[in-house]
């Protein structure tokens, strides 16, 4: 048994048979073959080193003859190892007398390898690890000979093990039988994570890497709750958790029961919970859940699940399938905020060496006029069949609002010459999510009908802490001192000026916050479908005022980490179930 500690992104336990994507989207298979079939393997490995000796020597001879001898050397380097006899006799002791998978016996040698030099002083040594690596593909690739595709064609539930997952992978994940997933990478604030949340799947981010101490088929334990992996679990392991899977089940039931009941404070004060989805079914977990409406539709995902750019119709039935889903509620089209890590299959910006900082989302869509009159046209048609809002992201400037307001006028009118039906009176609004629209705040309050903040790239955006990066976790904390002064200016600011404000960061949908954010004046909660009953449930149970009470006590403290201890006792205080 081993334990990996990660980062929590999605709650829940899933218990299963993991199916193990390495670096280069490989699937790798079981860890060992059967006895009998020993001579059989070492062949296929053999055949697989002579077949990318031939690939390295066709390349070394290509390039020496294009740009001289002395480029193709550096293919003859990669031969020589290749072709290293210690190397053979390892990968051939660990096939016969461990009965090593070749897969496995290349991939545990060669990364073994690959360590030695990226621990040596010299720059230049260390590099060698990725001529290394490089060979370690070649060979995977000949002996697999089946590439990540794989992954869509499952017959049986499992959880996925990888170094990566781009969101546009997770969300192309088969949602009938993946159970959970691990990543070596990726943060607390990636957008693979809410992927997870929305598939409502346990997941963990972030383990660093482990790949190579595990094999398809093993059985594996996914702790969406603590980030917790564990990798053939003793049995004692294995029955502590199935109980837990019981304990989260009659939790979720109970949870289910609030359904029906207003989500209003303990002393009667009505709030609003409503949805965050990136998928049309989603809408389906709302209506279930009691969602007041849709707060955040995050609309890329039209983008990342399709090899095309979408149509003017894909569009719209997406958008018409949720409207129609909430009836009169209301339903916040969010304009796509593509860039950054959810990356489609447009051109790309050259040079983006700080996509965060870069041509990412509302920025992306002024420079693609077309891209972007084809989203929005489709988002006022489907605004004539409920209560359509329209939200644009990343909004650091009034010019930038005023341009995409702009051009949102420009398609009405459009849409008005050709006699078709919209909203008139639609509502368009912001997120604020970049520190400079906090600063702002009394100027864009005059000329939007609505905030949303978006405390994911707030944190990210205010604290300077890449939010998909494991190695800064500890400083992306929504609980810092900073993120919460700017929480306070824009909630005021809203309030002063009778503005609607609500919270759709990951923040609203976790309950150790939802006192504070009681506290300091929201009324408007999106959270992901998941997390609804929860967040309903803390409500229910506090009053306004010992909210106020966490929130004067909170904002006199200096330190994140102290926070989130009195946060979390609090909660444990106020709702022992939920602050376990
Ligand atoms: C946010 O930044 O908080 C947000 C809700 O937007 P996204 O997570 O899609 O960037
Ligand atoms: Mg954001």
């Amino acid at each position: 048994m081993q334990k990996l500690q990660g980062i929590a992104v999605s709650p829940g336990v899933a218990i299963g048979e993991a199916l193990v994507m390495d670096h280069e989207g490989f699937r790798i298979p079981r860890r060992f073959v059967a006895r009998d079939a020993v001579e059989e393997e070492l062949e296929r490995l053999d055949g697989a080193i002579a077949s990318v000796g031939q690939e390295i020597a066709g390349n070394r001879d290509a390039v020496a003859r294009e740009l001289g001898e002395k480029y193709g050397a550096i293919f003859e380097a990669h031969l020589q190892m290749l072709q290293d006899a210690r190397l053979h006799g390892e990968l051939e002791e660990m096939i016969r007398q461990r009965h090593y998978s070749p897969e496995y016996a290349v991939s545990h040698a060669l990364r073994r390898y690959a360590q030695v030099f990226q621990r040596l002083e010299s720059s230049y040594l260390a590099e060698r690890a990725n001529d290394i690596f490089d060979i370690e593909k070649r060979l995977l690739r000949h002996l697999l000979g089946r590439r990540r595709e794989e992954i869509s064609n499952l017959t049986s539930d499992v959880l996925v093990l990888a170094h990566n997952l781009t969101p546009s992978e997770t969300t192309n994940l088969d949602r009938k039988f993946v159970q959970g997933f691990v990543t070596e990478v990726g943060g607390p604030g990636s957008h693979t994570a809410i992927v997870a949340e929305a598939l409502e799947i346990p997941a963990v981010v972030g383990t660093g890497l482990f790949l190579t101490e595990v094999s398809g088929g093993d059985q594996v334990i996914i702790d969406g709750d603590n980030g917790l992996v564990i990798l053939q679990p003793n049995e004692e392991t294995l029955a502590r958790y199935r109980h837990e899977v019981e304990e989260i089940r009659t939790l979720a039931t109970r949870l289910q029961s609030l359904r029906d009941l207003p989500m209003e404070t303990a002393d009667g004060v009505r709030l609003q919970l409503l949805g965050n989805i990136e998928f049309p079914y989603e809408v389906d977990h709302c209506v279930d859940r009691g969602a007041d409406g849709v707060g955040l539709y995050r609309t890329e995902f039209l983008y990342l699940g399709s090899e095309t750019e979408p149509t003017e119709e894909v569009h719209y039935q997406a958008y018409s399938q949720v409207v129609r889903a909430m009836g009169d509620k209301p339903v916040t089209i969010r304009t796509f905020d593509l860039g950054a890590d959810k990356v489609p299959h447009l051109p790309e910006p050259e040079d983006e060496r700080n996509p965060f900082l870069g041509l990412r989302s509302i920025r992306l869509a002024l420079r693609n006029l077309p891209l972007f009159r084809t989203q929005l046209r489709a988002a006022l048609r489907a605004s004539a069949l409920g209560s359509v809002r329209i939200m644009f992201p990343l909004v650091s400037t009034l010019l930038e609002f005023r341009q995409a307001k702009m051009v949102l006028n420009d398609v009405m009118e459009d849409l008005e010459e050709h006699g078709i039906d919209f909203d008139h009176d639609l509502q368009i609004g912001m997120m604020v999510e970049v520190p400079a629209a906090v600063m702002m705040i009394d100027s864009f309050v005059e000329v939007v009908d609505f905030l949303s903040i978006g405390t994911n790239d707030l944190v990210q955006y205010t604290l300077a802490v890449d939010r998909s990066n494991k190695d800064v976790v500890e400083l992306y904390n929504p609980a810092d001192p900073a993120v919460l002064k700017l929480i306070v200016a824009a909630i005021q600011a809203a309030d002063l000026n009778s503005v609607p404000i609500d919270l759709c960061g990951q923040m609203s949908g976790n309950p150790i916050y939802t006192m504070l954010l009681l506290g300091l004046g929201l009324r408007h909660f999106s959270v992901s479908p998941s997390a609804m009953p929860e967040i309903k449930d803390v409500c229910r149970h506090v009053t306004i005022e010992q909210c106020q009470a966490v929130a004067n006590r909170v904002m006199s403290m200096e330190n994140a980490q102290d926070i989130k201890r009195y946060l979390k006792e609090e909660l444990k205080a106020c709702v022992p179930e939920l602050g376990e």
